[in-house]
């Protein structure tokens, strides 16, 4: 199977190993729909040389690229040391301090970049550094220091992340830094926006207002990585509809609540998600060990497949394409599991909705059109012609081995939809009048072989009938 077949989606984040123009072209050949500016990097002189290079490239390659601005948010970080790394024992005491000043860290003592944090923890809170890997127990705080013992050491580096076990941390989501950022992602026009650390729907709104008052048209992807996020199902419910995209942002989120606690609730997410109309994405060290190795452990490839099976829109690569030795092999890699997964019958004939009533006419036609895709034996693909991307988004929250085909002449909607699992977006500039447009998209799809004559086909499109308003219509076809 060619890569355009695969359904789950693969966001690479950029970097320095991404930054020669012909790896990034070889990321695009070798599966990337959407590549992800992680704003806690780089300068924005970086951000924007990389969106002119995916842009020109997506003209070369002719495909749609979605491009992803990712904020920084309030993480909260340790200062940095006047050796760059430290080791710390178990046992040993080690003081965090707002006083001390950067390059001044050593085996006793750090600075930190949150204020708030000495009024926000307490004596016995458990601390974790670097992604959990330093664990440290609090002993005593006072308005500018908190002493801790070590619980589990090891070497640490500066600015290393710092999370309470728990949550409950209460840093604004969106930092000084996040709104500059905000005005960035809107002047190199990315297609989605990702918040960070959001704790409600209020923190999404603010993002959403931001980006509208900047010019931007970005949609809203929500970052879940707080414990809190997750605390219950209304808590969950409400971020998920108050975004246009989740991320299930396993690193921060996994240190929080604990990686035992993360398998059920990143199913439940990507269960929810899809159910409530909305695109999802699991993410952080999916294939973490490819950063330094030419191959990925079975774990990794479990964890992607499963991620599959479990039903997410896309898989994330991080630190293994922005800044690891084999971006494009773990690329091919993650690709070649997604599409090992994809065989495993169970996925494609999911029986969500059954027993739901719809809220749109297009929520009713694009599921129809799925539920006919996927039980009339031999149907060919699904071809949704010039409706918004919120069709073709519809219709992919239904699981189907069914290629979809959503043909546009919106660049904007063709480059969202190339996040949505089992859409192949397709520009065609004019598809004639509403009684024609069928037989032109065939026309043009058989030419490019992906139909051919005696397939069957389901057909989505809008337009006005007699005596009625613009409405979407549902249409199956056998190809002559
Ligand atoms: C994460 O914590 O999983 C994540 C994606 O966030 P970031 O890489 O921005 O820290």
């Amino acid at each position: 199977m060619s890569t355009s077949t695969r359904r789950t989606k693969i966001i690479s984040t950029l970097g320095p190993s991404t930054d020669d123009e012909k790896i990034l072209k070889k990321l695009i050949q070798s599966g990337v729909n959407v590549f992800r500016l992680n704003f806690s990097h780089g300068t924005s002189q970086d951000h924007i040389n990389r969106v002119k290079k995916i842009r020109l490239l997506e003209k070369d390659l002719n495909c749609f690229i979605a491009i992803i601005g990712d904020l920084q948010g309030p993480k909260i970080r340790i200062s940095s040391f006047s050796m760059k790394k430290i080791f710390l024992k178990s046992g040993d005491n080690f003081l965090l301090d707002l006083n001390i000043s950067k390059k001044q860290g050593n085996e006793r003592s750090v600075g930190i970049n949150y204020i708030n944090l000495p009024k926000e923890v307490s004596c016995n809170d458990i601390l974790l550094l670097d992604d959990g890997k330093i664990q440290l127990r609090v002993l005593e705080t006072n308005m500018t220091q908190i002493f801790t013992e070590v619980i589990i050491g090891g070497y640490l580096s500066d600015h290393k992340g710092l999370n309470k076990l728990g949550g409950g941390l209460s840093a604004d989501a969106l930092t000084k830094k996040d709104k500059e950022d905000i005005k960035l992602a809107a002047m190199i026009d990315v297609d989605y926006l990702a918040v960070s650390f959001p704790r409600s729907k209020t923190d999404l709104k603010n993002a959403r207002l931001l980006m509208k008052k900047a010019g931007g048209k970005a949609k809203i992807i929500a970052k879940i990585e707080r414990a809190e996020a997750v605390a219950s199902d209304k808590i969950m419910k409400d971020l998920i509809l108050e975004s246009d995209v989740i991320m299930i942002a396993r690193g921060d989120l996994g240190v929080e609540i604990g990686d035992h606690q993360l398998i059920g609730v990143q199913k439940k997410l990507i269960k929810m998600t899809n159910s409530l109309n909305r695109a999802v994405i699991t993410a952080t060290q999916m294939m973490e060990s490819m950063i330094s190795n030419p191959f990925p452990t079975r774990a990794e490839v479990m964890d992607v497949a499963n991620s599959v099976l479990d039903g997410t829109d896309a898989v994330m690569l991080s630190a293994e394409t922005a800044s690891g030795n084999f971006p494009e092999t773990t690329v091919r890699t993650m690709s070649k599991i997604c599409l090992g997964a994809e065989k495993v019958s169970c996925i494609n004939s999911f029986q969500n909705r059954l027993n739901k009533k719809f809220n749109s006419i297009s929520e009713t036609i694009s599921i129809s059109a799925m539920y006919a895709a996927n039980h009339f034996e031999n149907i060919a693909a699904v071809v949704i012609i010039l409706t918004s991307n919120k069709i073709a988004l519809f219709a992919s929250r239904i699981e189907s081995s069914v290629p979809i085909f959503y043909i546009s002449n919106s660049i904007k909607n063709l480059r969202l939809s190339a996040l949505y699992k089992g859409v192949i977006p397709i520009f065609l500039q004019d598809i004639g009048t509403y009684e024609k447009s069928t037989k032109v998209v065939v026309q043009f799809l058989k030419n490019k072989k992906f139909l051919k004559k005696d397939d069957i086909i389901v057909v989505i499109k809008n337009g006005k009938e007699n005596h009625s308003r613009l409405v979407n219509t549902c249409k199956i076809i056998n190809i002559c």
